[in-house]
């Protein structure tokens, strides 16, 4: 019995990375767009998402800082949501603070948040082989979260976490000012392009945020659960490869 209650837990995983919330949304009509094959070095952008600075009178004082360890000693003992309570470690990021490839993942889990950094435990690794794949070494690249502190029992993070985080990151992006970014997960792009869109459309697809450029595929820890999904997440890596060689190594 506990077999198929695991297996059905599974499933229900595998369609939320796909559809998020919408598959439990009355009414909503769930389109599945066809994968725009990308041929050459006009890259079509599927949706602009700007974030508006705010205006100095309602500035935070973080807002005011001029690189990422600046920032990091300014925020690191936020406790502006619950999960500040329950957390070991803020975890606020990892590697190249100049870098031109940004990854943002959803939330730390266990052994971040007993370490400290991002992507160390098993969906860790298996993103350093999805780097690997793609000739980026984990230290060239900057790596973050939507949400800086662990939920508990590995649950989402929910919205309320997420608007209260995501300053941290929309700075860390301007401060470290990749040339594109890749979301991992269904959770990390709905939260930074803003929108609702399946993982289906909006992989492949290419996307800006605040003029940087972005593309989004499944979540390591998603391709640990469904190795079915590791061909498309390796199509979806070679694009974005493509968009950065053809972006930034050129230049
Ligand atoms: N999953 C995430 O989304 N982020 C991490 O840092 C680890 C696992």
């Amino acid at each position: 019995m506990d077999n198929v209650k695991n297996y059905i837990l599974e499933a229900l995983k595998d369609q939320k990375e796909i559809f998020g919330d919408l598959l439990f949304e009355p009414e909503v009509k769930i389109k599945i767009e066809e994968h725009k094959e990308i041929k050459s070095d006009k890259w079509h952008v599927a949706e602009k998402t700007e974030v508006k600075k705010e205006s100095n009178l309602f500035m935070e004082d973080f807002q005011k800082a001029k690189s990422v360890t600046e920032l990091y000693d300014m925020i690191n003992s936020c406790l502006k949501c619950s999960l500040g309570k329950t957390r070991k470690s803020f975890v606020f990021g990892d590697g190249n603070p100049n870098a031109d490839v940004m990854l943002i993942g959803e939330a730390p889990g266990a052994d971040e948040d007993e370490q400290g950094i991002p992507f160390v435990g098993k969906a860790g690794k298996k993103l350093n082989e999805i780097l690997n794949a793609i000739n980026f070494e984990r230290e060239e690249v900057y790596i973050a979260n939507i949400v800086k502190c662990r939920p508990p029992n590995n649950r989402n993070p929910l919205p309320e976490e997420m608007e209260t985080c995501i300053p941290y990151l929309y700075k860390q992006i301007e401060l470290v000012k990749p040339k594109v970014i890749l979301c991992l997960g269904l959770v990390a792009s709905h939260a930074l392009l803003q929108n609702k869109a399946t993982l289906t459309s909006l992989r492949g697809n290419v996307y800006e945020f605040n003029n940087i450029k972005v593309m989004a595929t499944y979540h390591p820890a998603a391709l640990l659960r469904n190795p079915n999904w590791k061909r498309g997440c390796w199509e979806d890596v070679q694009k974005f490869r493509k968009l950065y060689d053809e972006l930034v190594k050129r230049n």
